[in-house]
Parts: structure tokens; sequence; C-alpha cells
């Protein structure tokens, strides 16, 4: 099925009513209209344009609140995850425009974003799917200089970023990605996800070392993996929720930074140029272009996310933008940059599988009765005697000494001596112990066919059941990586901090 990327704008409130405000339209809340200021206006080729058009599949404006933005972005986006498809929300934009706000939210649990909206509606929802029975499991990692840190790990409250260990990054056969270093919790319910993001929050204002100062300049991935088993059948499927709050999309000039922060410039700039890069290769693909090769692998962002990008994933970007006409250099660049990832589209698929643990199961107990079967059949017992009984004529055979024979008196006589049911054969004449040995050539024939049969369905569901077996190892590596992961979380309750902690860092 296709999935075209859907991308919404949000502008940021303006911060007084100066003369310096962004000028714009907007029609059906879809198309912005962008009035130049006169330098912008200067710097086009062709200077003739006072205006520039984006379209959107929705543009939130300057008043628009938390729930809305949860209820027309988020909701049909946590519905596909729900369903068992993988799932993308990206914020993108310069720092300052919202991107926290929005995906996180501001100080108040009234002001909460779209993360723990989003974490609220997946524990409702599942609550309401009885069909269903789900696990949900929680990663949250950011991404600063190239390097991924775990920001679930407990260890990290007491180490300097340093010190941290790093999320290593393998890929299998399959070209699947597999991260070392990093935990995944097991959660249950609303409050433990939430208690985990406030976690995560926390350890990444924690880490502020003087080389890591400001949330701006690292990207931040949250994960939630469910897994859902349809109670009806032996069917599950796994899907994945990101939830990426990037870096500032501001292209920081040599000149104004030194150092460290020029190394850390250098970087942001980095990834989100290779993102731009795969996005750029990806709309030439899309548009025909003999295009094999997208520069995944050229950051750990893009890499990470290489699903999201081109892959089996639903994905949304909200743009967020300043008001205001000091920014408006870098407002026209996440516009241009959201056209561009507004035309693309990824192929999506359920991601469901055999639950190969109830199949496994059902092929234990019918492997049991297969045995039982057999082992009567070895006995000579005979299973389902009812069936299976000769189909002899009722024919009546004239003997020497002048009576006749029932063929068919005689065959049920031998079945029971067989079955041991008789403890003896009465055999008057000659003429009777041929037909008794006819008959238990026939009936040895019988058997032996039923036995082979038999035993040929049962080295074939045994084969089967080895397969499987194999299969269900192949496709453990998940839950092996689960297994290996700390479930332990330290928990903050909600009542003792009534509100969701997203203060900044002090010099951010
Ligand atoms: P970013 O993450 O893009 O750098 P933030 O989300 O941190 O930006 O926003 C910067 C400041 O602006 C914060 O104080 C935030 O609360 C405020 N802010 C951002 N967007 C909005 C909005 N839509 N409404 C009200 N305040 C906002
Ligand atoms: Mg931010």
């Amino acid at each position: 099925m296709k999935s075209q990327f859907e991308v919404y704008l949000r502008l940021k409130p303006s911060n007084n009513q100066s003369q310096n405000a962004m000028q714009y339209q907007l029609y059906h809340n879809k198309r912005l209209q962008v009035l130049l200021p006169r330098h912008v206006k200067f710097g086009l080729v062709n200077n003739s344009r006072d205006n520039l058009e984006f379209n959107f599949t929705h543009v939130f404006d300057q008043k628009s609140t938390q729930e809305q933005i949860f209820s027309t972005v988020t909701i049909p986006v946590i519905n596909s995850f729900l369903d068992g498809y993988n799932a993308t929300i990206f914020a993108y934009g310069q720092t300052g425009s919202g991107k926290t706000y929005t995906m996180s939210g501001a100080e108040t649990w009234q002001l909460r974003g779209v993360i723990p909206r989003a974490l609220s509606y997946i524990f409702d929802e599942i609550d309401k799917r009885t069909k269903f029975q789900y696990k949900i499991y929680i990663s949250f990692m950011e991404i600063y200089n190239e390097n991924a840190y775990d920001l679930l790990e407990k260890r990290h409250l007491e180490t300097p970023l340093e010190q941290w260990n790093k999320i290593a990054l393998y890929e299998d056969d399959q070209n699947n990605i597999h991260l070392k270093n990093l935990s995944i919790h097991q959660c249950n319910n609303e409050q433990e996800g939430i208690d985990l993001l406030m976690m995560g929050n926390f350890i990444r204002q924690v880490s502020s070392t003087p080389m890591n100062q400001s949330s701006s300049r690292s990207h931040c991935i949250f994960t939630v993996t469910l897994e859902g088993c349809d109670t009806t059948s032996e069917t599950c499927f796994v899907s994945k929720l990101h939830l990426v709050d990037l870096a500032g999309s501001e292209r920081i000039s040599k000149s104004q930074v030194e150092g460290n922060l020029l190394n850390e410039a250098k970087y942001i700039n980095l990834s989100l140029t290779y993102l731009e890069q795969v996005i750029i290769a990806l709309n030439e693909r899309m548009k025909g272009a003999n295009r094999q090769h997208i520069p995944y692998r050229n950051s750990l962002m893009t890499t990470l996310l290489k699903d999201s990008l081109g892959g089996n994933c639903k994905t949304v970007m909200i743009s967020t933008i300043s008001s205001e006409n000091d920014n408006i250099e870098e407002t026209l660049s996440t516009l241009r940059f959201s056209q561009r990832v507004g035309q693309l589209e990824n192929e999506i698929r359920r991601n469901e599988k055999v639950d190969l643990e109830a199949v496994v199961k059902r092929l234990e107990q019918e492997k049991l009765l297969l045995i039982r079967e057999l082992e009567q059949y070895q006995r000579g017992g005979n299973v389902n005697s009812n069936n299976k009984k000769l189909q002899t004529q009722q024919q009546m055979l004239p003997l020497s000494n002048g009576q006749s024979l029932n063929q068919k008196e005689v065959s049920e006589k031998v079945e029971l001596y067989l079955n041991e049911r008789l403890s003896q054969l009465d055999i008057k004449s000659v003429e009777e112990a041929q037909l008794c040995f006819e008959a238990m050539k026939d009936l040895y024939n019988t058997r032996m066919k039923e036995y082979v049969h038999e035993l040929t369905f049962i080295s074939e569901k045994l084969q089967k059941y080895d397969e499987l077996l194999t299969r269900k190892k192949e496709q453990s590596s998940f839950l092996e990586q689960k297994e290996n992961s700390s479930p332990e979380v330290e928990v903050y309750r909600r009542n003792e901090s009534p509100q969701i902690n997203l203060k900044k860092k002090p010099n951010q």
C-alpha cells in the first residue's frame, strides 16, 4: 500500500506585535503565501516575485493548540501504528521555532505535546482492542556529534556524557539494523511510559557538560514498539513508532562559531545536510531517475531512520517556523525542505507474522496425539475400528459339508481374533480356514497401508515442527534484544512531580 508523506506546518506565535512580524496569507489551512521582505526579494534570481507559495497537508496557525495538533496529526498515525504499520513523526525547524514544544510539550500537563499524548492514546486504545494481546516497549536515544546515547540508562545519571557507552549499530544479512547499548523497557501502562519520557528528558538535562550545552544541537528519538497477538488466530505483529525531535535546522556559518561549537555545528549541519541529500535522492528516484543508491549510511540519523525515510513506514513531518521576519531566511529554507519531503511516498505493509509460540504449542499437542495413536497401532489396537472395518461382501459361500458360510461373518471373527477380543478361532472346515487366511491377508494389507500413511503423516508433521522451530530461532533476534536489556527503570511518580519536567537547560 502506498503512503504519501504528510507534511504539516506549525507557526509559532509572534513574540511581539512589532512590524517585524512575517507577512503571510493562509488559504484553506493548506496553502501558505509568504510575502517576501525587500532584502530577501532582491536575493532571488527572479526578483520580480514578491511572494512564495508552499502547500501542506494542513497549516496550523499561531493560535493552534497542542490538542489540535494531536487530534489532526497524531491520532491517524497512531491508529495505523496500532494496526501493525511502522510510523514516524518528525519535528523539523530552526532552533526556537517550537519542535520540542510540539513533540514533548511545555512545563504544564495541559501543554503536553505529541509524545505524552500519544502514550495516553496508545494505552487507552489497546484496552479497547480486546481481540489482541499487546506488549509495549520503549526506548529513547539522543544523537549528538554523530554518536548515539541511551537516555534511559540509569547509570547515565551519575556519569558525564564522555563516559557513556555509545550505541553501536550493526546490520544483519537481511539489512535489518540492530542496536547495541540501547535499553528497551517493557511498559505496562501510561504512567510507566510518562515516567520513562521524564527520565529520558531528565538524563538529557543532567548530561549538560561543556560539550553538550544545548538540546538544540542533538536529535532525539523516542521509540515505542508494539507487539500485538491476535487471540483468535496464531498471528502476531510488531510495529514501531518513532517520535523524533530533530536538532535545529539553522545553517550556522563558521564565522559565528569556534572550537567545540564549531565541531558541533559541523556535525549538526552535516547530519541535516545528509538528511536533505537522502530526501533529494528519494525524490529523484520517485520522479523516475535511475537512482539505486540512497546515501542513508552517510550519517547515523539517516541510517537509523532509513525505514522512516524510504522504507516500510507511514511518515509525517511537522515543520515549525518562527513568525518573525528576522528569521525569514531560515523559515524559507524550512518551507522549501518541507515541499521536497511532501512529495515522497513509502510503500507500507503490515508487519504481520505467525505467532510461532502458539503454533509450536499446537504442534506439540498434535504430536502427542499422534504418538499416542502410533503406540496404539504398534500394540495392534484398532484405532477408529468403526470406520476401518474390512469392506467384505455379504456373500454366502457353499461348503463341501453341505453347509454355507457368510464371508462377512468370517472376516469379523478374524478381526476380533486379531484384536485379541476372541481367544481362539473356531474353524470347522478347510474352506473356512482358507477364508480366514484370506481375511487375515486383507486385514494385514489394509493395516499396513494405514500404518504407512499414518507414519508419513506423523513424520511430515514432525518435519514441519522442526522447520517452525528453526524459523522461530531466526525470528527471535528482536526478543533477544529485549531480554538483553535491563527492564528496571527508575520510576518518577506523577504525584511526586505533577508537571511534565521539560524545563530547558539554564544555558540554552
Ligand atoms: P525548538 O525545540 O524548536 O528549539 P522550543 O520548542 O524549545 O523550540 O520553543 C522555544 C520556546 O518557544 C519555548 O519556550 C516554547 O515553550 C515556546 N514555544 C514554541 N512553540 C510555541 C507555541 N506554538 N506556542 C507557545 N509557545 C511556544
Ligand atoms: Mg528543542
